[in-house]
């Protein structure tokens, strides 16, 4: 079906931080597949874990205990300080699960219409019920009607947050990303994590954190929470828990880890051993390569390095990250750099119409982020002054162009 205005390039061979189109030109990756190969492309860890498993078996169904799918729980609940986990094969899908987790929580406790507060600029999926809860109106154009039971609220502001819990007795969780991902890199506030488990603890409500983007290294710490000791009580993961391969978690806490029952919940492919096994060795080799604290070190070089190249451009309005999420905002629309990037051999991100989004990968050396660095300053001048040409072109009279 015709729904993603696809670049005119193909790749179709990785290694590292690049990628080798079909002509054999040669691209250094500073999307790594939206925050998803954050290990980068054929890592062989990753390519003996995935070719072992395969030999070995796929999926059996959750009819059966799944040893490597226990192992992962564990894992994962014990980086995230959590109880329990949920998998699915997306992110949408995990909080999908949080959703029904939170309305769920919510009937165990007679709360009839449960609701759940969300912010503006938020995404949390292309499913009904999780376009109903992004802040975004283009991703919910045309599907109404929506799911309701959502609450919207500005992101970075506890206040707003504490209107809503005065004036709806139903409100039951809130669900928020800890930096916005596909919403521009929106970094809030110190403290506003903080003040929102404050809140939550204050009135009984589940926080539920989506780190589907922010989660697994990325901003420098295993999750973006622990940048202010935070922890939710459901936390939703998938992106880089795989490193390519389908898979999301859904991760409970306490009383929220008490809520599903054999039958709340399922899905077919979850957690089989095939992803299981590649996720446990994507965590191994974040662990052994350090890399979220390679994402703290190399992000803060590149935010410095990006501000030096680019901080006193023309139509550059904003330079900003953690770790390994930064954006370059301009003060227009820029989705004609993607292509400028892709002929310079740099594969970049905009969303958000004027934010250019680097999710490099974690595995990313200093002399390529040097050169991301470069190749971006030089696609960002080559548009700027674009633009300014075609003004001034606009603005001559018929015939005037000197
Ligand atoms: C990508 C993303 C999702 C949706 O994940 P899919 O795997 O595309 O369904 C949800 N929330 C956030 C924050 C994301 O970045």
């Amino acid at each position: 079906m015709n729904l993603f205005a696809a670049l005119p390039v193909a790749f179709v061979r990785g290694e590292g931080a690049w990628l080798w189109d079909t002509q054999g030109k040669k691209y250094l990756d500073a999307l790594a597949g939206i925050a998803v190969c954050g290990l980068g492309h054929a890592h062989p860890a990753i390519t003996a874990a995935l070719c072992d498993q395969a030999g070995k078996l796929l999926h059996t169904s959750n009819w059966y205990q799944i040893p490597l799918q226990e192992q992962l729980a564990e894992r994962i609940c014990k980086l995230a300080d959590m109880d329990n986990a949920f998998f699915c094969n997306s992110g949408a899908e995990a909080n999908e699960a949080a959703i029904k987790l939170a309305r769920l929580h919510g009937h165990q406790r007679g709360i009839l219409t449960p609701g759940i507060i969300v912010t503006e600029g938020s995404f949390h999926g292309r499913t009904l019920a999780t376009l109903s809860a992004s802040g975004n109106r283009k991703i919910q154009s045309g599907f109404e009607p929506l799911v309701q039971g959502f609450y919207r609220v500005p992101y970075n502001d506890l206040d707003a947050i504490r209107q809503v819990g005065e004036h709806n007795k139903d409100v039951v969780a809130v669900l928020v990303e800890p930096i916005t991902g596909e919403g521009g890199i929106s970094i809030p506030d110190a403290g506003y994590l903080k003040g929102l488990r404050q809140i939550c603890d204050e009135r009984g409500w589940l926080l539920m954190l989506d780190e589907i983007q922010t989660g697994m290294c990325r901003t420098g710490k295993w999750f973006a929470c622990q940048h202010e000791d935070v922890v939710p009580d459901v936390m939703t993961l998938a992106k880089g828990l795989g490193n390519g391969v389908p898979i999301g978690a859904c991760l409970a806490r306490g009383k929220a880890a008490q809520v599903f029952k054999p039958g709340s919940h399922g899905s077919t492919f979850s957690g089989n051993p095939l992803v299981c096994r590649v996720a446990l060795t994507v965590i191994d080799e974040l662990e052994k390569g350090k890399l979220a604290q390679r994402a703290a070190k190399l992000g803060a070089r590149l935010l410095a390095k990006l501000k030096e190249a680019l901080g006193q451009v023309a139509g550059v309005k904003d330079i900003r990250g953690r770790g390994l999420m930064l954006a370059v905002e301009l003060d227009r629309p820029c989705k004609e750099l993607l292509q400028l990037a892709l002929d310079r051999g740099l594969l970049i991100n905009v969303t958000a119409e004027n934010v250019i989004r680097l999710l490099p990968p974690l595995i990313m050396t200093d002399d390529e982020a040097d050169i991301v660095v470069r190749e971006l300053a030089s696609a960002v001048r080559a548009f700027v002054e674009q633009a300014t040409t075609g003004a001034k072109e606009q603005l001559s009279p018929v015939g005037g162009r000197a």
